[in-house]
């Protein structure tokens, strides 16, 4: 490759390197898109002033052009715009790129919009060959350090760039293995013991299996080396590991990554060098203390892989009080500029520090709340900011099992606390250990819960941890890549609990010191709050806010979470412009919600009451009646049980309104299945197997979701909404007369013209008047219909003439509009989503193009003749704060979700209203 003609003026009027050289940047923190979120911030640190190691950032159109052009660049990027940018670097420095008396090292590194830690490829040490290693060796004048660089450089380059380090991971990787082998015929451990001739062998031997492996030199030349890292950066932006974790966390693909080029520091020069992370609160509490760890002598990787266990920050102040006084302020700098929590990479090169990176840091769902309500009282943030910081889904946390106490405490007395490592992520998880992603994948398949435990994580793990109930490592720190991708994902993680020792090989893990041994498959418990790691399964239990909140076995003032839990909660109150409800069918279910802050019922499904001891036989009774009089029997029997519950939940849910649904049972899932069942239901309901078996086979369907459900019940059996209604009114009618007026909401399931609405609600009025002139009382209902049949969406202005609400059956609505089952998706919504059809699982996020836009249409239509029609969601998407803002676009009065989620969607209305 021949020297680049620096004076040659570029052509492309198109800017894709953003310079930050010489003391200013041509980037700022807002340039995320363009620069990814490491260039960005490091040009934001180089503009206030901090000291970053001059570089320049090539942009993420670059990583998008380089795709959309069968992997070319933009013209003149190699040959002049990169060679510009360096030689600013190189009059910073006073070092050139490539001259074998003082050359300038560069680092190549990944940085997308979105952090993505340890996902992308890194190069370091670039620009080193034969030549310049001698120079470097003079410049330092520690030859040893020189030729460890090098050796370094030469293994990371044939490992990302020549891609030879093995995808298999039971493969070993050929420049490991040279290394093991020096060691081995050395004697010695560490790498630190190879003298400077051994590292010039391993040097030469890696050369030589580069040739041998891939029948070229390695490359010489450091514009060729350039040229090849940053082609290695952006092809890493789509490896499997990349595209798992893009896809676990919602990342889009045309996003593309950002290429950092930068000087080298060197944290590994001597001990007056040294490299660390930290961050500027503690990460996993929230509390406003300086949390970091550090290694003298050594690069950056080496904190973050966990091969050696780094020092607290702390120490830091004991060694080097001047550089750890520098880094307080910065850290204080950096806060009050970033108004957040930040995550930051260090490194000290002889006695001197430089900041390499800056991020606003990722943290526990409890760090979150606590650091926002935190920054709300320090005066940084205002509360709306605070509400934008906290993602609902982090709510989880706080909301996640602890162990039961009690059960803990006697695990521990009995011997089985093995060991304890770091508090890397909090919470209780108990499962079966298993040592690899895929074991520990096809376990989850199977329903087991599941520990992983590895001696240390890498990004090949994710899909591993992604499924487990918690992770536990052998090595590395609290910043180790267990750790920060465990709390990212909100998992229970105990990291670098070295008094154990995991042998993949067999199987095992030992205890050191001792005899015991655990093996794949036995229990294990953790706990990822106090690190403690314990033998056998221990039981976990509700959260200190579910014990305020549920179990009343907590008071407030002794829960430390609770304050800021409840604080929160006011703020997102404050703003949310949508009703929060619950779906409940029972009353204690309903008491859940309410302390979880839910304003009504959305959906109360009537035929989950009849699930448990005689019910179900009433229930089966009625459904396999074969005429009226049968069916009257049976339903004579239900009536007293559903007034009863209706009276329960009315009166659990004080004046808040209930929404009760007709029956609407697919038939299948409530019909005797077994012969056991059959003849069970025969002998209780005085009829012959013989018979209940003819009738259940006349009433097979092929389709039953399709079938005889819904609102087609009561149509055909008109005496099932007669049931019902008499039970809702008679037991509003009582709690009228015992005080509390109740307004019941009576729904109508699987609506598709208006024509069976009107029907239904004809009976359900007839029956209402009938029951309350009975009763002598007069009270309020309303009468309204699920919209959950394509039909009834678009055709919502003539279903409104006869609902005083609509409530979005979205589970329903999903399973029609797109034509796929809601049990059997299963089967091929996972090849889906690889594939990008759908983003989200459709069942579980709205499939907003698509049942968004019949919810769309419906709303519009159906107010064009009610402007005031009450309009809700009670599919389990009311939960998912996507949906939720969905909804709150869309107009929607109320959303309704499973208790748990109420939090959740309180916050997420609130984030809703206040970014629209
Ligand atoms: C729905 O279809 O979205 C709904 C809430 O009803 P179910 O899940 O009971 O069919
Ligand atoms: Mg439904």
């Amino acid at each position: 490759m021949p020297e680049p003609d620096f004076d040659k003026a570029t052509s492309d009027a198109k800017q894709y390197i953003y310079s930050f050289a010489g003391g200013s940047a041509e980037g700022d923190a807002s340039m995320k898109n363009l620069l990814g979120g490491k260039g960005a911030n490091l040009a934001e640190m180089a503009n206030i002033g901090l000291p970053v190691p001059p570089g320049f950032t090539i942009s993420t159109e670059v990583c998008t052009y380089y795709y959309d052009h069968q992997k070319t660049y933009p013209e003149n990027l190699f040959e002049q715009d990169i060679p510009a940018s360096l030689r600013k670097v190189e009059q910073e420095l006073g070092k050139k790129f490539g001259d074998p008396e003082n050359p300038l090292l560069v680092s190549v590194r990944s940085g997308s919009r979105a952090s993505m830690p340890g996902m992308m490829d890194t190069i370091l040490n670039l620009g080193l060959n034969s030549e310049t290693v001698e120079g470097l060796s003079r410049k330092s004048g520690n030859a040893r350090f020189a030729w460890d660089c090098y050796r370094r450089f030469v293994q990371m380059y044939g490992d990302v760039v020549l891609e030879l380090k093995p995808t298999d991971k039971k493969q070993i990787d050929p420049f490991e293995a040279i290394l093991e082998a020096k060691k081995h015929e050395l004697g010695i451990a560490l790498d630190t013991d190879f003298s400077v001739d051994d590292l010039k062998e391993i040097v030469a031997k890696y050369k030589a299996a580069i040739f041998e492996k891939t029948g070229r030199n390695f490359p010489e030349n450091p514009y060729e080396q350039l040229k090849g890292a940053i082609g290695a950066v952006f092809n890493s932006w789509n490896n499997d590991r990349a595209v798992v974790y893009r896809k676990l966390n919602h990342i889009p693909g045309y996003w593309g990554t950002a290429c950092n080029v930068q000087a080298m520091v060197f944290g590994n020069m001597g001990l007056d060098c040294g490299t660390g992370v930290a961050f500027t609160r503690d990460a996993a509490t929230g509390d406003d203390i300086f949390y970091g760890e550090f290694l003298m002598n050594a690069q950056g990787e080496d904190v973050v892989a966990g091969t050696r266990t780094p020092l607290k920050i702390e120490q830091l102040k004991a060694e080097n009080p001047e550089i750890y006084n520098q880094l307080e302020d910065i850290r204080s700098i950096l806060e009050k500029h970033y108004r957040d929590m930040m995550d930051i990479e260090f490194t000290i090169e002889s006695n001197k520090l430089f900041m390499l990176q800056c991020r606003v840091g990722k943290r526990t769902g409890v760090a979150a709340i606590k650091i926002a309500v935190d920054m709300f009282n320090e005066k940084l943030i205002s509360e709306k900011e605070a509400i934008l910081r906290i993602e609902p889904e982090q709510l989880n946390q706080l909301l996640r099992p602890v162990f039961d106490l009690k059960a803990k405490k006697q695990a521990i007395e009995d011997g089985r606390l093995l060991a304890t490592g770091l508090n890397a992520g909090p919470g209780a998880a108990t499962g079966k250990i298993y040592f690899n992603a895929a074991d520990a994948a096809d376990a989850c398949k199977r329903n087991e819960p599941v520990i992983l435990v590895r001696i240390e994580t890498s990004p090949e793990d994710i899909k591993g941890m992604a499924v487990s109930e918690g992770i536990l490592t052998e090595r590395g720190g609290m910043t180790s890549h267990a750790a920060l991708v465990a709390r990212q994902m909100g998992k229970v993680c105990v990291a670098g609990c070295g008094a154990l020792t995991i042998d993949y090989q067999k199987g095992e893990m030992r205890v050191n010191g001792s005899d015991i041994v655990l093996r794949e498959g036995d229990y294990l418990s953790i706990d990822g709050s106090t690190g403690e790691v314990i033998a056998g399964e221990v039981p976990t239990k509700n959260s200190e806010i579910i014990e305020v909140l549920i179990d009343k076995t907590l008071k407030p003032e002794d829960a430390p979470t609770w304050a800021i839990y409840n604080q929160l909660m006011e703020w997102a109150d404050r703003y949310r412009k949508l009703n929060i409800r619950t779906n409940a069918d029972q009353p204690d279910q309903a008491e859940t919600a309410i302390t979880f802050g839910a304003e009504g019922i959305g959906l109360c499904r009537t035929e989950h009451m009849f699930f448990g001891g005689e019910r179900i036989d009433a229930m089966r009774e009625m459904i396999l009646a074969d005429d009226i009089e049968g069916r009257k029997t049976a339903l004579d029997k239900l009536l007293p049980y559903q007034r009863d519950d209706f009276y329960g939940l009315f009166k659990a849910m004080g004046s808040r309104p209930v929404t009760i649904r007709l029956l609407d049972p697919p038939l299948h899932e409530f019909l005797p299945h077994t012969e056991g069942e059959i003849a069970d239901l025969a002998a209780k309901i005085g009829k012959s197997v013989e018979t209940i078996s003819e009738r259940i086979s006349d009433l097979h369907e092929f389709n039953p979701m399709l079938g005889l459900r819904g609102c087609r019940l009561g149509i055909l059996h008109p005496e099932i909404p007669v049931m019902q209604v008499r039970a809702i009114i008679e037991a509003a009618c009582r709690l009228k007369k015992e005080g509390h007026e109740v307004v019941p909401e009576i729904m109508v399931p699987l609506v598709s013209t208006v024509k069976e609405l009107e029907i239904t609600a004809e009976i359900i009025h007839k029956t209402a008047r009938s029951v309350i002139a009975e009763q002598g009382t007069g009270i309020r209902y309303l009468v309204g219909t699920m919209i959950e049949v394509p039909r009834a969406a678009i055709t919502s202005d003539q279903i409104a003439r006869a609902a005083d609400f609509f409530s979005y059956g979205t589970n329903d609505l999903t399973q029609m509009g797109l034509g796929m089952s809601r049990d059997d998706s299963g089967q091929f919504l996972p090849t889906y989503q690889q594939q990008d059809i759908f983003a989200r699982n459709p069942f579980e996020s709205i499939d907003i193009d698509g049942v968004g836009r019949l919810m769309s249409i419906s709303a519009k239509e159906g107010r064009s003749v009610k402007p005031d029609l009450k309009l809700g969601i009670c599919g389990e998407h009311g939960g998912d704060p996507t949906t939720v803002e969905f909804c709150h676009k869309t107009g929607l009065n109320y959303v309704s979700c499973s208790p748990y989620r109420v939090p959740i969607a309180r916050l997420a209305a609130a984030r809703a209203a206040l970014q629209s």
